[in-house]
């Protein structure tokens, strides 16, 4: 324990209303609190913005939050508001009066802000930014600087972000102020690039394990026959997962809504979410779903953020996804309670073109759908095994405990069809 391990711990409940920490969460915690800079690899969902938002509120000061996505800034900033702790943000949209605004709290000496978040663009590009943080830091007030998804400085991860690279400065520029990086990417090749890039080579790395024990995968043939198809996953949610929650992910908007009707015409319950629905209806689909009226939701990859649903069941993949990240984030929405749960991928050759286009524009990119349609085309391998490699893991062989279709029942596994043939054609 630490000096500060009872105000962690009471923060934790109170504050944030959580009952317990998540693998690896405290860890990283108890490093940043401890001044020391830190890189944190956990799967999406996992919980890596507590590892900076609690350690904000523990001592006085400030925490940046250096944050890619603007959507995702504003969700944080909501739900701190929500919970009463000050947070501010600063994007590109933000306009000159509130920028100005903020700009003042975080020089004025007795601000109540606890976390800002800005883009990295705005460290970058910006003087005036720049001179105010100097000015908080010259004061001894800045705590910390967490920079989430920490991947994007480095070319070899799979969203390089230009003005990334510009956060080199930071270590040097404010000595004694740890970094925090977080990230979902766990190759050692990227993180070894990061600490180079972010001048802190040699950082603790806390890395939480990929591995979802209680998630059985599986691959289905896929009939060419839409017809077929439906009946397919008409049987899935009549008989297999009859009572359950899941989420049928679709490639597009319009196979989306044609599922959905297909599978309400043979008197199943299921909504439809996709990008282009108004906010409001998402928001009811969501909550008929949540409230078990809907058993399952047919959707786009658009559905995925804000998903809080712990007791999801199965999750089926009526096309592939087109990287096996995308795959591991979409299917891992399943089973949060730590109950069995199921993730299902009807897979067929022809989809491949129907993902390949989305995915033509980098030659990197077709390379991460290869790795998917090779996790879909294997028969012989224990698709957990593949997956822990894909991560650089070792999940250990012994460790399946046969919750994959390869290791349960290998005779009735889609027969391995040669990559090299499928692969030129692409
Ligand atoms: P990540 O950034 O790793 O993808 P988030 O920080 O967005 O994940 O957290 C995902 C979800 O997990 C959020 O809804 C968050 O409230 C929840 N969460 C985080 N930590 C815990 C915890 N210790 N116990 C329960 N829920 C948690
Ligand atoms: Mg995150
Ligand atoms: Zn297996």
């Amino acid at each position: 324990t630490y000096e500060w391990s009872e105000d962690v711990n009471r923060v934790l409940r109170h504050t944030f209303k959580l009952n317990s920490f998540r693998p690896k969460q405290l860890s990283a915690i108890n490093s940043t609190i401890a001044g020391q800079h830190a890189l944190v690899v956990m799967p999406t969902g996992a919980g890596k913005s507590l590892c900076y938002q609690l350690p904000a509120l523990i001592k006085p000061g400030i925490t940046i939050v250096i944050s890619p996505l603007i959507s995702l800034m504003e969700d944080q900033v909501r739900l701190l508001t929500i919970r009463n702790i000050p947070a501010k943000l600063i994007t590109s949209t933000t306009s000159r009066d509130e920028t100005t605004t903020v700009l003042n709290l975080l020089k004025d000496k007795n601000t109540p802000i606890k976390l800002l978040y800005v883009t990295p663009e705005r460290l970058a590009k910006s003087k005036m930014f720049m001179a105010n943080l100097q000015k908080c830091y010259a004061d001894g007030r800045l705590q910390r600087i967490a920079i989430d998804e920490v991947h994007c400085c480095s070319q070899w991860g799979h969203d390089f972000r230009p003005d990334y690279k510009f956060l080199g400065i930071l270590s040097g520029m404010f000595p004694n102020v740890p970094i925090l990086g977080l990230t979902a990417t766990a190759t050692a090749h990227v993180l070894n690039d990061v600490q180079k890039i972010l001048n802190i080579q040699g950082c603790l790395v806390i890395k939480s394990t990929f591995n979802r024990p209680n998630l059985f995968y599986k691959i289905l043939e896929k009939p060419t026959s839409q017809e077929e198809c439906v009946t397919i996953l008409e049987k899935l949610l009549k008989f297999r997962y009859k009572g359950e929650s899941g989420i049928i992910y679709t490639n597009s908007i319009k196979e989306c809504q044609d599922l959905a009707e297909e599978l309400r015409k043979r008197g199943l319950k299921v909504g439809c979410y996709h990008a282009q629905m108004e906010a409001c209806s998402r928001s009811k689909v969501h909550s008929k779903w949540h409230d078990k009226y809907y058993q399952a939701i047919v959707a786009t990859v658009a559905f995925g953020m804000g998903i809080d649903k712990p007791d999801v069941r199965f999750i089926i993949h009526h096309t592939i996804s087109k990287s096996m990240e995308n795959y591991y984030q979409e299917s891992g929405r399943a089973g949060r309670d730590g109950k069995r749960a199921e993730c299902v991928t009807l897979f067929r050759m022809q989809d491949i073109f129907k993902v390949s286009p989305m995915v033509f524009s980098s030659a990197g990119n077709l390379d991460k759908l290869y790795g998917m349609i090779k996790y879909c085309l294997n028969g012989k391998y224990c698709r957990r095994q593949l997956i822990a490699e894909h991560f650089e893991e070792d999940w250990g062989l012994a460790d399946c405990n046969k919750m994959c279709d390869v290791c349960t029942n290998p005779c009735s596994v889609l027969k391995e069809i040669s990559l090299e043939n499928h692969c030129q054609a692409i």
